[in-house]
């Protein structure tokens, strides 16, 4: 392109993402960036769907220009109904009106940048990280949600959770509600308004519980605009480590903490972006063979039951044993819907709405006397018997081995 063309793309900002990119004109062609795909649990995941990507225009008259996505071979045919857009980075990304059209590499728009100015171009509804920190921040400033600093990220960033107790009364169960493990996702807006919500009292039967919230797990994936990795290039939804300080603290510290505040129940939100009608918002559960003691057992299947009652969404099983899902139930028997698949076809008003009533309904269908028991020693007082334990690894086992063996028989060779 022209040194003298008023458009430029920016190199550098929280959040970019984009590979390589060239000019013809007024048409800019730019590469879906590359993250490592995760392969486990007989499973592999690619999360390289997204872009956020800036222009400035330094000219006098504004200026219209092409841009065509050229889209990860996986997804070429996927066509977003919808482009986001924002001129600042202190705001959640908004519909931007330009229609979207089929191209050889993948997609393409039209947008219009006004005479000097600045904007910021996604195909999610991007949630940039320092609007979502200054979000939590005024919420601590102006109730009694609590801020807490478990660790810190692969980059040095502050791991952040937000508690509305002061010391925790195991006399409650604990909720805990997590986004942001990809952080393309926009499903930090999710927990945002359930944070809202709490510190505004507007909840049912909310005091009768204690509240973990940790909208941002993964700081560092939004600060370098990554899909779904850490700065490592370790995707620790599906590949939780743990134990691996070193190479992901993000997972190592959150560990620590639940260990400190074993959970009840676990609510992990994401978001469906670019994926179409066909994905259908709604829980992911596990089967109950996997939960300690008959009641809960009972309270993981009246939860999920409720759920299922929301209008529109739709329960998936997950089997995926290295996920914090799996690893949590196991260790501390806790209940969970993680994940819990919004879609950012509903709209920032209605990913906020849909959370809300998520957290309702689980709020509204038990009641904490039947979460008295439940977490396992030596966090709580419940023991797992040796049948239940082996019951539980021969369940894992004999998944994993007819997981692979649907693999071989699909010929799938990644
Ligand atoms: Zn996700």
């Amino acid at each position: 392109m022209n040194d003298d063309h008023p458009i430029k793309i920016i190199d550098s900002f929280e959040g970019r993402s984009v590979d390589s990119y060239y000019w013809d004109g007024d048409t800019i062609t730019c590469k879906i960036a590359e993250e490592p795909l995760v392969k486990i649990d007989n499973e592999t995941h690619n999360y390289n769907l997204h872009f956020v990507i800036g222009f400035t225009n330094n000219g006098i008259d504004k200026h219209s220009i092409e841009i065509i996505i050229d889209s990860h071979p996986e997804f070429k045919h996927l066509v977003p109904n919808q482009i986001y857009s924002s001129t600042s980075l202190n705001n959640t990304f908004s519909p931007e009106d330009t229609s979207i059209d089929r191209h050889e590499l993948g997609y393409k728009f039209k947008i219009t940048v006004p005479s000097k100015s600045t904007i910021y171009i996604s195909n999610t509804m991007w949630n940039p990280l320092t609007r979502i920190n200054t979000y939590f921040n005024n919420l601590v400033n102006n109730s009694n949600i609590e801020s807490l600093n478990y660790g810190t990220s692969v980059r040095n960033n502050p791991l952040m959770a937000y508690k509305l107790f002061q010391i925790r009364d195991t006399n409650k169960p604990l909720i805990l509600i997590t986004s942001g493990f990809h952080p393309a996702e926009g499903d930090s807006i999710a927990t945002e308004s359930i944070a809202e919500s709490l510190a505004s009292n507007s909840l049912f039967c909310a005091d009768q519980y204690d509240f973990l919230i940790i909208p941002v797990v993964n700081p560092d994936g939004f600060q370098a605009g990554l899909n779904g990795c850490n700065a490592n290039g370790i995707n620790f939804f599906w590949d939780f480590q743990n134990h691996n300080l070193e190479g992901c603290p993000e997972a190592y510290y959150l560990w620590k903490l639940l260990k400190q505040f074993p959970p009840n129940i676990y609510i992990d939100f994401h978001s469906y972006s670019i994926q179409g009608v066909n994905k259908i918002f709604g829980p992911y559960v596990k089967p109950t063979i996997l939960y300690t003691g008959l009641q809960t057992k009972k309270s993981a299947s009246k939860l999920a039951s409720s759920l299922q009652t929301i209008p529109g969404s739709k329960s998936q099983s997950m089997f995926a044993p290295s996920t914090l899902s799996y690893k949590i139930t196991k260790e501390f028997n806790t209940i969970t819907f993680a994940k819990y698949h919004l879609h950012q076809d509903m709209g920032q008003h209605g990913m906020r709405n849909m959370a809300v009533l998520v957290l309702q309904k689980i709020l509204e269908s038990i009641k904490p006397v039947e979460l008295q028991n439940q977490i396992l020693y030596p966090y709580g007082l419940l023991k797992k018997t040796i049948i239940a334990k082996s019951m539980q690894a021969c369940f894992v086992k004999r998944y994993y081995g007819l997981t692979a063996i649907k693999k071989l028989i699909s010929g799938k060779t990644e």
